[in-house]
């Protein structure tokens, strides 16, 4: 996977021209690196949940010849404390259980096997919901518009400037629509990230219908030919109705002015609030028409099973995972390298 952003690859492929002053593989070339470069500071991300897997794993076993209750009862409150959630964790101890029976699990490594086959088994089927990959939506369709969604300080706003200079950097014109309105600091920050990444940006004055300026964007999006067109949004669950009738509005809005859109609707959770963040999502995902989950702060969680508790509770594909404040530090998510990252 050397591109971060697929969508319209092929064609790029074949017209290598575009205004681009770097030819496909050395884009494609310096993709990789990026990608190597992320894949090194992810596994570093999820380190303090992979050591806290492993230190209990080591614990569970020392001093054991056979898996009996005890030893599962202790499996159980390991699991449950990575927060990859009590259905999860059931589901997984009932493979244990079975592998066990049929004398196939004897030793530390088997019983990991188990575990990832099972985590694995449970994201797969979570892609098979939402939107769970750019190259899904017919390429001729054109921007392709993707909303961020999600409560105040998950990280929406750190997200879009990242996903904005990431999809940039391969050649996509890219453009922002600062439809959060309801604080003028929302559409600050979001300038300084569209700056930063040399994307234009659509603002109106705070208090704006966010309706309204998503409007603009999207012709400004047409008119520029725009690749992709990022949505920033205002993040009030407390006001749910209103929430709804907002989100319900900039919906009818963009599909009718572009095919299909929004293509992808991102909802954005904190990985540090757990499962309260969960409870949360939960709630958005009854307002909105979610199609997939951003999981920030990743880097700053010992429980970073809450990955495959979203999934399986939501179930809604990850398409990405934030690893820290800077802009590389996002990654597209990847069932494998998530699950290999727990628990090698
Ligand atoms: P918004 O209110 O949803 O738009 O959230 P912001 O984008 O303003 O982010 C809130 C805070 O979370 C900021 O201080 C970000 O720097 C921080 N943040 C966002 N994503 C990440 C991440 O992946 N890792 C870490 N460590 N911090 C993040
Ligand atoms: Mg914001």
């Amino acid at each position: 996977m050397a591109f971060f952003w697929r969508r319209g690859k092929e064609d790029k492929f074949s017209t290598s021209v575009l205004g681009l002053d770097k030819s496909m593989e050395e884009l494609k070339a310096q993709e990789e690196a990026v990608e190597k470069e992320i894949g090194v500071r992810f596994t570093k991300a999820i380190e303090k949940t992979r050591n806290s897997i492993n230190n209990r794993l080591d614990t569970i076993f020392e001093g054991r010849k056979q898996i009996d209750e005890q030893l599962l009862d202790e499996l159980e409150e390991m699991l449950i404390s990575t927060d990859i959630g009590v259905t999860t964790t059931m589901q997984v101890l009932e493979a244990i259980r079975k592998g066990v029976s049929r004398q196939e699990i004897s030793d530390i490594a088997a019983l990991k096997a188990v575990m990832r086959k099972e985590l694995l088994d449970i994201l797969h089927a979570s892609e098979r919901k939402g939107v769970a990959d750019e190259t899904a939506v017919d390429m001729s369709i054109k921007p392709y518009v993707l909303m961020v969604v999600g409560v105040n300080g998950v990280g929406k706003t750190t997200t879009i400037g990242k996903l904005s200079q990431r999809i940039k950097n391969e050649g996509n014109g890219v453009l922002i629509c600062a439809a959060d309105t309801f604080r003028a600091a929302a559409s600050d920050q979001l300038e300084i990230w569209a700056e930063r990444a040399g994307v234009p940006i659509v603002q109106q004055k705070q208090g704006t219908d966010p309706a309204a300026v998503l409007f603009d964007a999207l012709q400004a999006a047409k008119s520029r030919n725009s690749d992709v067109l990022i949505v920033d949004t205002a993040g009030r669950l407390h006001n749910k109705a209103n929430l709804m009738a907002e989100l319900e509005k900039m919906k009818r809005i963009a599909g009718r002015e572009v095919q299909d859109a929004p293509h992808e609707t991102l909802l954005v959770i904190d990985a540090v609030t757990g499962q309260n963040g969960l409870e949360q999502a939960r709630q958005f995902t009854k307002v909105a028409n979610v199609t997939g989950i951003v999981l920030t702060k990743l880097d700053g969680t010992a429980k970073g099973g809450i990955a495959v508790a979203i999934a399986k509770e939501l179930n809604l594909p990850i398409r990405y995972v934030g690893i820290g404040e800077q802009v590389d530090d996002l990654m597209v998510f990847d069932p494998e390298t998530y699950v290999d990252g727990l628990f090698s």
